[in-house]
């Protein structure tokens, strides 16, 4: 069973008709409807020892702010603005005191840039993991959220920044890789930067059809907004943001970049989609933008139609498609 279908099974039949839900399960966040136009944005995620992280890979100061930067990109890939965040945190008796400390310390400066304010949470004992689960409340005028939901035939499909470092390097650090060639992605995946205010410009914009964050991989979070839309797509594997670097030091550890880019995760980009009608006046507004925005393909009506094209114009076959936890290996 994979981590989606569990899912399925334990929200079938949920009640989904509150006057006031907008949004349930199956969005990066849950949407409510305030007072008037205003929705509250509400999503959690979890970092678990040994299924999201290695104790030795990474500090606890930036552990504690990759936590909330997860969550806060899934208010991001909602257009929304993030507000306030509640932790729980699970610590086995040897690391309770002073690594809450700096998870605490780390994830607070964090939350100092982005102006969200912690309200509360738990702590908890744990016999073994440590185990942070942060929950974020965002908000965001109701007209302006993008749901995975609104994709339609025709609209082109765009993704933020560059693609497949986070995967690579994850890679580095179980191949225990860490040389200066190396370093940059080991970062990336450490500590993602959430694209918050990129993603609120854009919902601004009003000609964004869907959106969501890159958290599983490229092609599962496309697929997720093509099974949501009820759509297929089409993507030219050759316009995918990869930074140069990353081929070479791919190459290195035999790895393959573009593999990387289609379907290893956490980059916390945006992949959103511009209705038809106003592809043109994006490209004008990327022209004039410094944030990286790459056309990568097309909504298409077929929703079996999930095609990726390689630099011959061919049908490629894809390796791997992301991630998901009771289908993949783990660390
Ligand atoms: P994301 O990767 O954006 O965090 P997920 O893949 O974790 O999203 O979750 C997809 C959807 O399923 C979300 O709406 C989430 O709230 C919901 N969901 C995940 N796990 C559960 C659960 N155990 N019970 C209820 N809803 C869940
Ligand atoms: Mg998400």
């Amino acid at each position: 069973m994979t981590e989606f279908e569990l899912i399925q099974q334990l929200t079938r039949g949920l009640p989904r008709t509150a006057k006031d839900l907008v949004k349930g399960v199956g969005d990066d966040c849950a949407a409510i409807r305030v007072k008037g136009d205003r929705c509250l944005l509400v999503t959690t995620d979890a970092l678990i020892e040994d299924i999201h992280f290695k104790n030795n890979w990474q500090n606890f100061e930036s552990l504690g702010a990759k936590a909330l930067a997860v969550n806060l990109s899934d208010i991001a890939a909602m257009g929304g603005r993030p507000r306030f965040f509640l932790v729980s945190i699970g610590l086995p008796p040897q690391k309770a005191g002073s690594a809450a400390k700096k998870i605490y310390s780390g994830m607070l400066k964090l939350a100092a840039r982005h102006k969200v304010i912690l309200i509360g949470g738990d702590t908890v004992a744990s016999p073994k993991a440590l185990v942070i689960s942060i929950t974020v409340i965002g908000e965001a005028s109701q007209n302006k959220v993008l749901y995975r939901n609104g994709a339609r035939p025709g609209d082109a499909i765009y993704v933020s920044g560059t693609l497949g470092e986070s995967a690579f390097g994850l890679e580095c650090l179980k191949a225990g890789r860490r040389g200066k060639i190396f370093s940059p992605f080991i970062i990336r995946h450490l500590l993602p930067s959430p694209k918050v205010a990129l993603a609120k410009k854009l919902a601004g914009l009003r000609i964004l059809t869907s959106m969501i964050d890159v958290s599983d991989g490229f092609l599962a979070d496309l697929g997720h907004i093509a099974d949501e839309s009820n759509v297929g797509y089409k993507v030219d594997a050759k316009k995918l943001p990869v930074e140069k670097n990353l081929f070479e030091a791919a190459g290195k550890i035999g790895a393959n970049a573009l593999d990387l880019a289609l379907s290893g995760g956490e980059d916390y980009e945006l992949i959103f989609t511009v209705r038809a009608g106003k592809i043109s006046a994006f490209e004008k507004y990327v022209g004039k933008t410094k944030d990286k925005m790459t056309r990568v393909g097309v909504i298409t009506s077929n929703k079996r139609e999930r095609i990726v094209l390689n630099a011959g114009g061919n049908k490629a076959k894809v390796r791997r498609s992301g991630f998901d936890h009771f289908g993949a290996k783990h660390l």
